[in-house]
């Protein structure tokens, strides 16, 4: 593509973007966690439930870019701090979601990984201000967006001076109604063509379906994506966001035992 200079595979072959030992664009990287942070209690249980299942870092929104301006927006910088209470109990790096340019220089001194959601992926200021905020982004994929206008935004991103992105592909609009979006995971395979860049899959938002979390997840895995974004809560009914797509517990333990054992098969067939 003739306006990638940065995220271009001329310039490196592949991006391993190294959070507190955990290596996406090397490991499959799992992350996972509620939707939005509530409560500390919330947040805690669900942070040692996914630890428990081998997760290897944390989400949970404490700026929620909602619909309406009267849906519950999120805790803010209480939601950070029970975010980090949660890294400090078990380990896990944090990744949450920044929304105002203005936010991302305190944001960054909580998060692990800055998230960019699918709303804000051609929202320049804030791609320039993450872009110099010295902490790695997550960047989602526009619903509406094609992959040339994705790569364009990471090259915002790198054009600042951070190398550290990693793309998440989460559904995009189509006509379809069964899902909520429309999962593109041809996205993990040609995006592979077009950069060095590790790309995650969020199957929570893309299908919005319990049912089809997942076998999604598998078949990401299984069409070499460098990790996963999931929504777990430890009690999906009470959750205040987005509460019919998220795994409880028990349902993210079954999926991750079937995820890691498939990446180890996958790593030990022969290179194409
Ligand atoms: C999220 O992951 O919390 C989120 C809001 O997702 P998206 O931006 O993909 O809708
Ligand atoms: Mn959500």
């Amino acid at each position: 593509m003739k306006n990638l200079k940065l995220a271009s595979l001329e310039t490196a072959k592949q991006t391993v973007v190294n959070v507190a030992g955990v290596k996406i664009g090397q490991d499959l990287a799992v992350i996972a966690g509620p939707c939005s942070v509530e409560s500390e209690a919330q947040t805690l249980e669900t942070a040692h439930a996914v630890k428990a299942a081998g997760a290897d870092m944390l989400r949970g929104g404490a700026f929620k870019p909602r619909t309406s301006p009267y849906a519950f927006q999120g805790l803010g910088m209480g939601g950070l701090k029970i975010l980090a209470k949660a890294r400090q109990e078990t380990g896990l790096p944090i990744v949450t979601e920044v929304i105002d340019p203005r936010d991302v220089s305190w944001v960054a001194e909580f998060a692990d990984i800055l998230q960019i959601g699918t709303r804000n992926m051609q929202n320049f200021s804030l791609l320039k201000e993450v872009g110099r905020a010295g902490k790695p982004v997550l960047l989602k994929r526009g619903m509406h967006s094609t992959l040339e206008e994705w790569l364009n935004c990471a090259e915002y991103i790198l054009s600042e001076g951070n190398p550290d992105v990693i793309l998440c592909e989460r559904g995009i609009r189509t006509f379809e109604k069964y899902t909520r979006n429309t999962l593109d995971l041809s996205a993990v395979p040609a995006i592979k063509e077009m950069t060095h860049l590790p790309i995650i899959i969020d199957p929570t938002h893309s299908t919005g379906r319990l049912s089809l979390i997942a076998p999604m997840s598998l078949a990401a895995v299984a069409a070499g994506a460098d990790g996963l974004l999931v929504e777990v809560h430890c009690n999906p009914q009470m959750a205040m966001c987005d509460a019919d797509q998220a795994l409880t517990p028990d349902m993210f333990t079954n999926m991750m035992q079937r995820l890691r054992p498939l990446r180890s098969f996958m790593d030990q067939l022969p290179l194409k």
